[in-house]
């Protein structure tokens, strides 16, 4: 039998959104989508060790997010210390990415990161689906963290199915000071549809996204990309027309918001294209940061199992 490990190391990437349909909220207040989520080369890690009770510390973006019970990775790891009646506990060493409220789901990752690095760490026994049912307790991103690449999401973004994609697509991010809040955006997004209870169809995306992945042709894909939440994510933050507007004359084949937001995400030709691309957009001094990322990459994974000598 192999032992427990003292210390687990589990890196989740953050998401764009390709396409995202919203639907008329039910009466529960969340809005149907249907979306397809790319996982791109931005990371939360977390290190998992024993320790009693759990407890968390956050470096990089998010230092001054609260520590407590109501983060979303001390959530995960209380849901699954209860779920599988461990006695054990862990202390939290989270290095954070993702923008905070970026419209990325780095909160979610971290959740899918953690849930991953306990379950090792405790040798809990559930399995892979169990943790998504998890997963998708804590929130309605983070089932997708834990699958990553290219996926559908259906429901409240929850109900994954992994979709073919091929090639590896270079996108520039471009990073705002202050993020969004996601139920502010949906709201936003009401007032503007004038959408009642159960009123309207329910969300449907275009096949073409999904002919444009399997094509591997970014120019394809440039295409088939949109957002229905972005017109309200520009009516909260009118700033992110010029990021648009930047990513267009710096030549990228195509820009939208991630998501709710404010993060914007251009598609460039190639890793080149996409240099240049970054380049035009830093001189333009839209966004607090420009980065480069690609994507599809791998869901919620262990790094490393450290066990005492
Ligand atoms: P999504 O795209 O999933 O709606 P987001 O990327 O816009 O989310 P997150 O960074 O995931 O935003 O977090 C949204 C809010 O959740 C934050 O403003 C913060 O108050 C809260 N939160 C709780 N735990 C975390 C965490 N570990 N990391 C980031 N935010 C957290």
């Amino acid at each position: 039998m192999t032992a427990t490990p003292i210390a687990v190391q589990v890196r989740a990437p953050g998401k764009i959104n390709l396409a995202l349909r919203v639907g008329a909220p039910r009466p529960d207040g969340y809005h149907p989508i249907a979306t397809v989520f790319q996982a791109v080369s931005l990371y939360e890690d977390v290190v998992a060790t024993r320790a009693d009770g759990i407890s968390l510390e956050i470096h990089g973006r998010g230092e001054d997010l609260p520590v407590d019970a109501t983060n979303l990775a001390v959530r995960a790891a209380v849901l699954l210390c209860e779920t599988s009646g461990t006695r054990a506990g862990a202390h939290l060493s989270l290095t954070k990415q993702v923008p905070v409220a970026g419209g990325m789901a780095g909160g979610s990752a971290d959740a899918a990161a953690t849930l991953l690095a306990c379950d090792q760490l405790w040798g809990t026994g559930l399995s892979r689906d169990e943790l998504a049912e998890l997963a998708s307790e804590l929130g309605a991103d983070v089932p997708f963290a834990l699958t990553g690449m290219s996926a559908m999401g259906t429901g409240r973004g929850d109900l994954i199915t992994p979709v073919m994609s091929r090639g590896t697509y270079h996108w520039v991010l471009a990073v705002q000071d202050e993020g969004l809040s996601t139920p502010e955006v949906f709201r936003e997004y009401d007032q503007l549809q004038h959408l009642d209870l159960d009123d309207g169809p329910a969300p449907r995306l275009d096949d073409a996204v999904l002919a444009a992945l399997l094509s591997g042709d970014p120019i394809q894909l440039s295409r088939q990309l949109g957002n229905d939440l972005q017109e309200a994510a520009l009516e909260l933050r009118p700033e992110l027309g010029d990021v648009l507007a930047a990513a267009d004359r710096a030549g990228a084949l195509a820009a939208l918001v991630s998501g709710s937001g404010p993060t914007v995400a251009a598609l460039a030709l190639d890793h080149a294209h996409a240099v240049s691309v970054a380049g035009v957009m830093r001189a333009a001094e839209v966004a607090k940061e420009i980065l480069l990322v690609t994507g599809p990459v791998p869901g919620a994974r262990v790094l490393e199992h450290v066990h005492s000598r």
